[in-house]
């Protein structure tokens, strides 16, 4: 930087709230130029509002950060309305020399964002958009004929091939402009009071870039050890719980790759466990790669056969399976979790979202926009692809016949059942034998166990078998 040009940039911080490996941070900080931070809450209508349990994680990230840019002497600018107003203010009430944002992948915010740029150009200022969010740009991963992949292993094994650059360390240099006033947090009313439905949420959660970084140490030292086997476990700790930290950015994945590979190397982490976990890190690649080139995945089928299924409209098995109340154990367990904690075991993901298009046969779309309003890592490219997946109408999907059987799967993955007597108490006291199934227990079973189905827990809202075929026949007819 000229020493006669003292102007600052603005980091734009959207999907990205960090401050260690932050590619757009580093990049304006670079020359030592100091720096406005920016977080705009967008309420225009052309990006898709954040649901309930998302807008909470984003408060309490947002206070973090906030925290930690105070401690390093500045102020974390906030801002509510359409950034395609707020961020040229911003930049002329500053005199920004460049503006700085890591690159979202969304068809509507890439639409927002090259507007604003052209805007900013042509006001006279560069605009520089940096990779914080993806291991590799979706563009830049391509098949044999240059085009993008639809399946998950071809892509997996092409982007594994391509070079990962390595995590950026907290710019030392941080130095800040003096920084126009901000909103008040509060007054954004992101955290729930009346009623105040978060105590699960901030009883099991630590939002933030501190939070993220105890989250990874804690599962590289107690959980990827066994991820490979009990990854599909609810019971157990054996995954990283990383999912909303990514999401928000707390941590990006470049991060959580190398400190995965660093566990490997000292001999802290098996090999298979390193690249079992590595492959989820790349299912979430895979799932942005397809929302950049299917702009429409939460809204359109993959698969335009699927244009002509037949959904049922039963709005009384929709808010049964909202409220944990099917009767079926294992996906009641998982619909609870969601609700008290705002995230769900992937494994138990599947089965209730399996339950809700093919036993209930709810339209998919139904299930994502629950997923969206409940879950904290609620993700734009994560829940469409993994909801297509689930219902077969998408990429690389699982096959139309491949409907999860609650019960095997309950007794699989839950085998003593100590996930459902976690989240559903009233069944807490019945033997393992009967916990994935318990109106087949004996009479005394029950009795003994206190349950009384119909009164203290409900029974099936549906009969699995039946339902079955009922889908199989619907998938059949669509088949052609
Ligand atoms: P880990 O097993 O520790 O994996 C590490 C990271 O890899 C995760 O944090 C995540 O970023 C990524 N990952 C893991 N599994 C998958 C997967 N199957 N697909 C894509 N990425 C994966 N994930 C979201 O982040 N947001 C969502 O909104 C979301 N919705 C889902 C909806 C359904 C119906 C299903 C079946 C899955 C959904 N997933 C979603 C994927 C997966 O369930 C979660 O990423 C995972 O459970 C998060 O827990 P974890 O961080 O402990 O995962």
């Amino acid at each position: 930087m000229p020493a006669s040009d003292p102007r600052p940039a603005l980091v734009w911080l959207r999907d990205d709230l960090r401050l260690a490996d932050n590619p757009a941070l580093t990049g304006a900080v670079e020359g030592g130029r100091p720096v406005v931070l920016a977080y705009v809450l967008d309420e225009g209508r052309q990006t898709r509002p954040l649901g309930g349990a998302a807008r909470w994680w984003l408060g309490r990230a947002l206070a973090d950060l906030s925290r930690a840019v105070a401690a390093r002497g500045g102020t974390l600018v906030l801002r509510r309305g359409d950034p395609a107003a707020i961020i040229p203010a911003l930049a002329e009430a500053v005199d920004a020399e460049s503006i700085h944002w890591n690159r979202r992948y969304d068809a509507p915010q890439i639409a927002q964002d090259a507007a604003l740029k052209e805007a900013l150009k042509a006001a006279g200022r560069t605009v520089k958009s940096h990779n914080g969010t993806l291991l590799h740009e979706p563009w830049t991963v391509k098949n044999q004929s240059g085009g993008p992949f639809k399946v998950y292993t071809p892509f997996a094994r092409a982007a594994q091939q391509q070079p990962v650059r390595a995590p950026l360390p907290e710019p030392s240099t941080l130095r800040f402009a003096p920084a126009p006033a901000s909103e008040a947090l509060a007054d954004w009313h992101l955290t729930p009071s009346a009623p105040d439905w978060a105590g699960g949420l901030r009883a099991t959660w630590q939002p933030g870039e501190d939070g993220a970084r105890a989250t990874l140490t804690r599962f590289l030292k107690e959980g990827l050890a066994g991820y490979a086997e009990n990854r599909d476990r609810p019971d157990l700790e054996n995954v990283s719980r990383l999912s909303p930290y990514l999401r928000f950015g707390n941590i990006s994945p470049h991060q959580v790759l190398a400190a995965t590979r660093h566990a490997e190397a000292a001999g802290t982490a098996g090999a298979k466990d390193a690249a079992k976990f590595v492959a989820e890190l790349y299912w979430r690649e895979f799932s942005y790669h397809l929302l950049y080139q299917f702009p429409t995945l939460a809204s359109a089928n993959f698969n335009p056969r699927f244009d002509g299924f037949g959904w049922a409209s039963n709005a009384a098995h929709e808010r049964a399976w909202q409220r944990g109340r099917t009767g079926y154990p294992i996906v009641d367990a998982g619909m609870r979790q969601l609700w008290q904690t705002g995230w769900m075991h992937n494994r138990v993901r599947m089965i209730v979202a399996s339950f809700l298009i093919k036993d209930a046969l709810v339209d998919w779309r139904r299930g994502e926009d629950w997923f969206w309003d409940t879950l904290v890592d609620a993700c734009p490219a994560n829940n469409p692809a993994s909801w297509q997946w689930v219902a077969g109408s998408g990429a690389d999907a699982a096959p139309y016949f491949r409907i999860f059987n609650p019960i095997t799967q309950g007794e699989k993955f839950d085998p003593d059942g100590a996930y459902v007597r976690r989240y559903i108490p009233e069944l807490a006291r019945l033997p393992a034998e009967a916990i994935h199934k318990p109106w087949a227990a004996k009479p005394d079973v029950l009795r003994r166990a206190g349950v009384t189905l119909g009164l203290t827990y409900p029974h099936p809202i549906l009969d699995h078998a039946t339902a079955r075929e009922r889908a199989l026949a619907r998938y059949e007819a669509i088949r052609g």
